[in-house]
């Protein structure tokens, strides 16, 4: 018999966009248990009794392909733990609480064989996963938790490397680090974002510990894990007093400056190491030489380079998964006909048009179609093309010179009209905004040519 560890999340919120999931949040588990002896009274109970919710209206499971269902009664709880495998043990369950918005998700008895299939797109998470619970692809994957993992999983959040540094200018104790490697990367960007200059007093495994450069100050800092668990966390903390601003400051190496410049060198890889330079100096009033900047520029660009050519790669793995999940669909990759000559492989376009679009827009949708194209920043250059519909009557472009040549010549019989507030924006650009534009007004409100021309001869 296979025993199964049930993870009760609660305490976070649920987010309806883009798809429905849960965020942040607490959790507390039943391990090693029978799934035999699985009750819905009793997981709902677990929620009533010892979580303090006032009622559960609804109960919810995330499967392996990171999908909700929800699990009505026994019904729902056998269909669930007919699931249970060597591969599918560790159960996540959310409930919704009587007095909270209700959240659509599929019945599970409902589930059409989309509960264990693998993700669609396999990208390597940062858990370290043990030998018998890999490879499920779940949110939660880092194998059973233990009550430190489960503290860490709780004061965990995410940051984000914003101008300003916003989530980097505060430490509190019990912050928690997936590992010392983060925890440095994190007190790097601190430095750099509260301007203060930090000493690394000790560094190893699962110790860090820093204090100020500034004599007399108090400030301690010190991170550690146990040997046991991954994490780390903030043990002991002691403030700065008024210790200034430091203008040099060694903790900011070329690496943290690389980390703070990628995404404004990702989209713009022109952006120059004078300006880097610069930035630095008016937002954290830090002098850094040009070398050190140069040197992070370079870094990035290697990197992104490498992540670039890593995501084209993976381009076909993901176009034979969709194809396996939706059948019918039309996914189509071209490659460069010369770079193949010359034994390379060069990317040219991707063509997606699923199947349930197909059958949606012929079986119902309003026979108009809309194309827009939109360029691609950054280093890959390029464009998205996006069409929504398809032709049959109705066809709403912009008025890109080359797309209305191509739509005369594909669809001859198609009528062309121009958007009469676009004709509008543009009358206005060349005959201002007064008498002329209530003349325009007057025309395009007119369907009789009669008065069109009146209008128009004024
Ligand atoms: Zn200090």
């Amino acid at each position: 018999m296979v025993e199964v560890t049930i993870y009760f999340h609660y305490g976070g919120e649920w987010l309806t966009s883009p798809e429905p999931h849960y965020d942040r949040g607490c959790v507390t588990y039943w391990k090693g248990y029978d799934p035999d002896l699985i009750s819905f009274i009793d997981l709902v109970n677990e929620y009533i009794n010892k979580l303090g919710f006032v009622g559960v209206q609804e109960l919810i499971v995330l499967a392996p392909t990171g999908k909700y269902f929800e699990i009505i009664g026994d019904e729902g709880v056998r269909t669930l733990t007919s699931f249970i495998s060597t591969e599918y043990k560790s159960i996540h369950l959310f409930a919704i609480e009587d007095c909270e918005l209700s959240i659509d998700v599929t019945d599970i008895v409902m589930h059409d064989g989309s509960f264990l299939l693998s993700p669609i797109v396999n990208e390597g998470t940062d858990c370290s996963e043990s030998e018998d619970d890999s490879n499920n692809g779940m949110v939660f994957s880092c194998s059973d938790y233990d009550t430190d993992e489960l503290e860490n999983f709780v004061t965990k959040k995410k940051r984000n490397i914003t101008d300003s540094l916003q989530d980097y200018k505060e430490i509190v104790k019990g912050m928690a680090f997936k590992d010392i490697a983060e925890a440095k990367q994190f007190c790097k960007l601190y430095a750099l974002a509260k301007k203060v200059e930090l000493v690394v007093v000790k560094s190893d495994k699962k110790r860090l510990r820093y204090t100020c450069v500034v004599d007399g100050c108090p400030f301690l800092l010190l991170i550690s894990g146990n040997l046991t668990t991954p994490g780390v966390s903030v043990k002991t903390l002691v403030d700065h007093v008024e210790c200034g601003t430091a203008y040099d400051n060694s903790l900011v190496d070329y690496s943290t400056i690389a980390l703070y410049f990628k995404d404004k060198l990702q989209s713009d890889p022109k952006y120059k190491v004078k300006e880097m330079k610069a930035n630095l100096h008016r937002v954290f009033e830090l002098n850094v030489s040009e070398a050190k900047c140069k040197r992070a520029k370079k870094e990035v660009l290697e990197s992104l380079e490498g992540s670039f050519v890593d995501s084209y790669n993976k381009l076909e793995g993901y176009a034979t998964e969709l194809r396996s999940c939706n059948t019918r669909s039309d996914i189509v990759i071209d490659l460069s006909k010369e770079a193949l000559s010359n034994g390379k492989r060069k990317f040219l376009r991707m063509y997606i048009c699923f199947k349930a679009m197909k059958l949606g827009f012929k079986s119902g949708l309003r026979p108009l179609i809309g194309l827009d194209g939109t360029f691609l920043k950054g280093k890959t250059k390029g464009q998205v093309l996006c069409a929504v519909g398809q032709d049959r009557l109705t066809f709403i472009s912009d008025m890109q010179k080359g797309l209305l040549e191509a739509v005369r010549t594909v669809l001859p019989e198609a009528h062309q009209r121009y958007c009469a507030r676009h004709i509008e924006a543009n009358w206005c650009k060349r005959w201002g905004k007064g008498e002329l534009k209530s003349c325009y007004g007057g025309m395009h409100g007119h369907h009789l040519q009669r008065s069109f021309r009146t209008n128009f001869k004024r």
